[in-house]
């Protein structure tokens, strides 16, 4: 199908972003599946194309405004559901190393045909718990970023995603605007896992009300090796 992508160029100027042809044909086909595969299974509630550009690709991306996503750099999604924000950033960004990770089977087997679909390379779905994944050697303090959209609060969310992340490297949460009360929560956990909060860069989503939030956080330490704790434990009881 055409779909008119005028509003999406506009708004991805004002995160300096711009799309080519290519890129404008796999998202096409991105929201194409989504449609496709959201009737058989429970993959996004959005699904008008104007807003499935400005709450899912559009927001994605912002983090590109905010953070230099360095050739090459290796990411890891945690939690990517439909494949955000990993699918847009690699769309976006194709010389991004990236792992996309979720729990649900069924979400990861449309992730997969997602990347055959756009030709994409370099990328990969697992499925699994991160609180498993992240004690396998292959996985854990291999990655320069990690990044997680609504997920888990901050607290058990730094348990699921600082220990994929080596040192030196950042871990950024996709947050709403309000997150002061979150951050207070979450800083000792953060602090346990090795983590030091760099900054919180707050900002609107282009031409909307939505405020948004992104919580940069600095692999500053070696994590002990008894985290994260057992599956379920992060959501259950966080770190205090
Ligand atoms: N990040 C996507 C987005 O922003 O649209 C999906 C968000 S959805 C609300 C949360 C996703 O996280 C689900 O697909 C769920 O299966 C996954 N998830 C929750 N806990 C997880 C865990 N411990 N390890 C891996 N994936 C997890």
């Amino acid at each position: 199908m055409n779909y008119n992508f005028q509003q999406f160029e506009e708004k991805l100027s004002q995160l300096q972003l711009t799309l080519t042809d290519r890129m404008k044909e796999q998202f096409a086909v991105y929201y194409d599946m989504l449609c496709e595969w959201n009737k058989i299974m429970n993959l996004t509630t959005i699904i008008q194309f104007d807003e499935v550009v400005e709450k899912h690709f559009v927001d994605s991306l912002a983090l590109g405004a905010y953070l230099e996503l360095k050739d090459h750099c290796t990411m890891i999604d945690i939690g990517t559901g439909a494949g955000f924000p990993g699918i847009p950033l690699k769309i976006v960004y194709p010389e991004l190393n990236v792992l996309l990770v979720d729990s649900l089977n069924k979400r990861v087997r449309f992730l997969e045909e997602v990347i055959q679909k756009l030709y994409l390379t370099g990328i990969t779905s697992v499925h699994g718990r991160a609180e498993e994944l992240a004690h396998k050697n292959e996985y854990r303090e291999q990655y320069d970023l990690c990044v997680s959209r609504a997920v888990a609060h901050l607290a058990s969310l730094s348990e699921y995603c600082l220990p994929f992340v080596k040192m030196g490297g950042t871990f950024t949460a996709y947050k709403s605007a309000d997150i002061s009360e979150e951050i207070e929560q979450s800083k000792k956990a953060i602090q346990i896992l090795g983590g030091k909060i760099n900054r919180i860069e707050k900002f609107q989503l282009p031409e909307t009300e939505y405020g948004r939030s992104f919580v940069i956080i600095d692999k500053v330490r070696h994590i002990s090796k008894k985290y994260p704790r057992k599956s379920g434990t992060p959501g259950r009881c966080p770190l205090q």
